[in-house]
């Protein structure tokens, strides 16, 4: 604790041995009310992190479930993209309104607020951390049973900072078969762990693919590792997607909703535990 300490973390910039991990919370717009979050995390970007926490919209969704997204990828927003979102967010003088999809996914993406949505986002890490806390914040996000986060890969200055100020429930890691090999998935599970988040599950994404002509399964990215990553992490809800160019299809044309119900057992599963 410094000599000239408030006992206010709030208003204190100072990162002390004192400061609480509560305090840095982003406050919750007056009208929010998000039961559960839920961060979909990689070790390193282009692995199907957008795909699987679009997926797992989906499945809460059919489910009845009052369902959002919050698109905490500042630099790479892809969701809005994928559910074929392209209008701009509406707002009312002192707050953001969420877009919502066809099936009725409220979705918030830095791409909503663009003038064009090709235009790049050139802002430095404290910028872009603003940026996500306004999302949590000046969005009301009213009557959410379940809010995926979709999240800048690997354990940096950025995903820090979703884990230190929104009220992330647990996280969902996608790997790729190659990634487990490298060991970044690694990172990212221990730095879930460092800040007290449980691991909810993880998903190979691209596990093999199953050849139209022949039938055979070929492992394009080597053999799945998934099983042994899994029990050396403690990790119990586990759950493999192929490479199915389908889904590169309905992402590219923002159909990704018709997308089946891909990832529902594994969804299932966290959504009777969290
Ligand atoms: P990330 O969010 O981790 O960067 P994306 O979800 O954007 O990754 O996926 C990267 C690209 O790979 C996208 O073009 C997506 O459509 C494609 N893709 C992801 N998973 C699959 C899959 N299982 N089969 C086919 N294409 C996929
Ligand atoms: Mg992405």
């Amino acid at each position: 604790m410094s000599e000239e300490c408030t006992h206010n973390c709030e208003t204190c910039g100072a990162n002390c041995a004192s400061r609480t991990a509560e305090s840095l919370l982003a406050p919750q717009h007056e009208l929010s009310d998000v039961k559960k979050v839920i961060a979909v995390v990689s070790g390193k970007g282009g692995v199907g992190k957008s795909l699987v926490t679009a997926l797992m919209a989906n499945v809460a969704r059919r489910k009845g479930l009052n369902t959002a997204i919050l698109d905490a990828d500042i630099t790479g927003p892809s969701i809005p993209k994928l559910f074929g979102i392209h209008e701009r967010a509406m707002g009312t003088e002192d707050a953001l309104l969420p877009t919502q999809t066809a099936s009725g996914v409220r979705i918030m993406s830095v791409n909503l607020l663009l003038e064009h949505e090709s235009d790049p986002v050139v802002w430095r890490g404290p910028v872009i951390a603003g940026v996500i806390k306004q999302f949590w914040s000046e969005c009301i996000w009213d009557k959410v049973d379940y809010m995926f986060v979709d999240m800048p890969p690997g354990t940096g200055d950025v995903p820090l900072t979703v884990f230190q100020s929104l009220p992330v429930d647990g996280i969902i890691v996608v790997t790729s078969p190659q990634e487990l090999v490298g060991m970044i998935v690694e990172k990212a599970v221990k730095m879930a762990e460092m800040m007290n988040i449980p691991v909810l599950g993880i998903v190979e994404n691209m596990a093999w693919f199953e050849c139209d002509q022949c039938g055979k399964r070929h492992y394009i990215y080597g053999n799945s590792h998934i099983e042994e990553t899994a029990k050396r992490l403690g990790i119990a809800n586990v759950a493999q997607i192929p490479i199915n160019p389908a889904f590169a299809q309905l992402g590219d044309s923002g159909n990704i909703e018709s997308a089946g119900n891909v990832l529902e057992e594994f969804a299932g599963k966290i959504f009777r535990n969290v």
